[in-house]
């Protein structure tokens, strides 16, 4: 055997990422990143910052309180007005609708970091995987056979579609204007949307291949990162992995979970109720 051929062995194997036959919704995927460029328009100021981080902490809680924990993993049961109110707060995120997110990450769980993996980064590579898998078309359809237990409630569906998905996010954005002006659109939504989002796809990707620490060897490449937990409230993606519909994802008392916290206020207040929980180890 050659050096060469026995080099080209020795490295990781990846396949290259499926041909991309983009959406639509990459212009504004892409806009919005542009449009944080405004920053240079109104200044960096602590108002700003401040707006930037009260909307990215408000919409990263609802994302895993609602969209992560309750509608893609079914951690508690709650009422039906309650599971509404948490699809729209989720939705503020700009993720798409719930059903889509929680069937996507369902088959994520299911084939972690295997071939049918939408965005393992083992597999695809970093970039594909970060911020390019949700804009092929051929990812934009809702498979609701993955969430019969979702795709029940027409009020959800109705949610979830097209056009539909699009309004909590653009309530989001009236929102954030009516109460803080042009802070409120260039920093508590364009900006504050570009940070949630790579925060997230962060988890599904860094976590999913680099650094961190591994409590659980679980048959994926998951890990647990302290600060991805801290900003994400308490994603700890490898303890989550080992079992993913419990409600609580931090293991010792320095895996703070404050999602989790959050849940068992409210469930003490009877707001939901029947939270899984996973032993300590
Ligand atoms: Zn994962
Ligand atoms: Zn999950």
């Amino acid at each position: 055997m050659t050096p060469a051929a026995a080099q080209a062995l020795s490295q990781p194997k990846i396949p290259a990422h499926p041909e991309i036959r983009y959406s639509a919704c990459a212009v504004i995927y892409f806009a919005m990143h542009l449009a944080c460029l405004s920053i240079l328009w109104v200044g960096v100021t602590w108002r700003g910052a401040a707006i930037l981080a009260a909307s990215y902490f408000v919409r990263v809680f609802f994302m895993g309180i609602g969209q992560h924990r309750y509608f893609s993993h079914r951690s508690y049961k709650t009422s039906r007005p309650v599971q509404f109110l948490l699809a729209v707060f989720s939705m503020f995120g700009m993720q798409r609708g719930v059903l889509w997110w929680a069937q996507i990450h369902r088959h994520h769980h299911q084939h972690s970091d295997g071939p049918e993996d939408l965005h393992s980064p083992g597999v695809h590579g970093f970039f594909y995987s970060h911020c390019l898998w949700f804009l092929n078309e051929e990812n934009r359809r809702t498979d609701y056979s993955r969430i019969p237990d979702l795709a029940r409630y027409p009020e959800l569906v109705w949610l979830d579609g097209g056009m539909t998905s699009t309004i909590p996010g653009i309530l989001y954005g009236v929102l954030m204007i009516a109460l803080f002006g042009w802070d409120g659109l260039i920093w508590g939504f364009f900006a504050a949307t570009i940070v949630l989002w790579h925060v997230v796809h962060c988890v599904g990707t860094i976590s999913h291949r680099y650094g961190g620490y591994r409590r659980f060897e679980t048959k994926d490449s998951s890990r647990n990162h302290w600060f991805f937990a801290l900003i994400t409230l308490g994603e700890f993606h490898n303890n989550h992995h080992h079992a993913p519909t419990a409600a609580r994802q931090g293991y010792v008392w320095w895996e703070f979970d404050l999602v989790y916290l959050v849940m068992k206020l409210m469930n003490w207040v009877g707001v939901i109720w029947d939270l899984k929980i996973q032993q300590r180890c």
